[in-house]
């Protein structure tokens, strides 16, 4: 591996963990972080975490664990090309949807609902509560106790007062500074792999057309050169190769105008990326195609009728499940009625976030299908 960059997160600046270890043998803090996040509970579940689709509308849709590793992946091959710890912002990708909700943002927002007297739900906020207080895996501290620099990765933004609560890992939204570029660069990452995978998802689902993806010109420009250097590819070849080239292209942007900025920044260590603006970037290019590709998707994904049913559905699910633990507490198993005796409300949007989209659907049934009592 190239040496690291003078300002990319190193063991040597870091600021550790809350609970000290010993260090580790023959890997990093870094991968240590890294290898907690991918044998965590958590993280298991995303695989049945719905990302656009509902987890059993079809097998080859993304699911929240298969979008957590193409982010690492894409993450991971940017982070190289910029020679910052790759280790680091690794586990941040593969790490920053932990905290999701069952059937996506519409759980997300249904909770948040839900939760709006009581402190609010905010799924990236709960990506951190979920590592650093939720895992129960290790016998001297609660959570995964990963290194400052990867939780700070996983708080992506936060409002002013929520910083104040969080302490020295919110401090940075008050004093107005910016997280290592690794950081900076998961969270785009997760852009450049949802736009994409969303499409190809879109495709697949038959919800929207390639005629319909003529609008989008970044589509359709990477559409028609492929068409031109291999005349009469169909199907599932072509769209794959022009998303391949979406995801390349957009990837070149961000390393390139990321050196730029870095290099016009004067930047020259890890404080410097602290005190400077957000630096990693795309062009000005690069912005107004993945706004209209992100409008596209919108408009013709994320609201299409039958998404919207699915989602509606879901609300209600989450909707009724957070009335019936709020009503009555001793509907909660007994780890989250103990919860429950400090902040009911917390505990409940606890059980509830972490449930698989499956797990929402059965909990349901047991809880409101009068038919069947047992
Ligand atoms: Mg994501």
């Amino acid at each position: 591996m190239a040496e690291l960059a003078p300002y990319a997160v190193v063991e040597a600046n870091s600021r550790g963990r809350r609970v000290a270890e010993s260090p580790p043998v023959a890997r990093g803090e870094f991968q240590r972080d890294r290898d907690r996040i991918v044998h965590c509970t958590a993280f298991r579940r995303l695989e049945y975490k719905t990302q656009v689709f509902v987890n059993h509308e079809g097998d080859l849709f993304r699911t929240r664990l298969t979008h957590s590793i193409e982010v690492a992946q894409i993450t991971r091959s940017i982070a190289r090309a910029l020679r910052l710890n790759e280790d680091l912002a690794e586990a941040v990708a593969l790490a920053h949807d932990l905290g999701h909700t069952p059937f996506g943002h519409a759980g997300q927002d249904a909770l948040h609902a839900c939760m709006k007297d009581f402190g609010g739900f905010e799924h990236n906020l709960q990506s951190l509560r979920t590592v650093d207080v939720l895992e129960e895996s290790y016998a001297e501290f609660n959570g995964l106790n990963l290194m400052h620099e990867t939780r700070e990765g996983i708080l992506k933004h936060c409002s002013s007062k929520n910083a104040a609560l969080l302490g020295d890992i919110g401090q940075r939204f008050i004093d107005g500074r910016q997280p290592s570029l690794e950081a900076q660069l998961a969270n785009l990452a997760d852009e450049i792999a949802y736009n994409n995978h969303d499409v190809d998802d879109g495709l697949r689902s038959g919800l929207i057309t390639l005629e319909q993806l003529d609008a989008v010109p970044i589509f359709r420009r990477n559409r028609e050169a492929v068409e031109a250097a291999y005349p009469g590819l169909a199907g599932r070849r072509l769209i794959h190769e022009t998303i391949r080239r979406m995801i390349n292209m957009m990837a070149v942007d961000l390393i390139e105008q990321t050196r730029a900025n870095i290099a016009a920044a004067g930047v020259a260590s890890l404080d410097d990326v602290h005190a400077a603006p957000r630096l990693v970037a795309y062009s000005d290019g690069m912005l107004p195609e993945l706004r209209v590709l992100k409008t596209f998707l919108r408009e013709g994904l994320y609201h299409h009728f039958q998404v919207l049913r699915m989602t509606d559905k879901a609300r209600r699910i989450i909707q009724d499940l957070f009335g019936a633990f709020m009503n009555d507490p001793r509907l909660l198993p007994p780890q989250y009625q103990q919860m429950a005796r400090n902040d009911k409300p917390r505990a409940i949007a606890d059980y509830v976030a972490g449930m698989t989209d499956r797990y929402a659907m059965r909990e349901h049934r047991r809880l409101f299908a009068v038919g069947e009592i047992h």
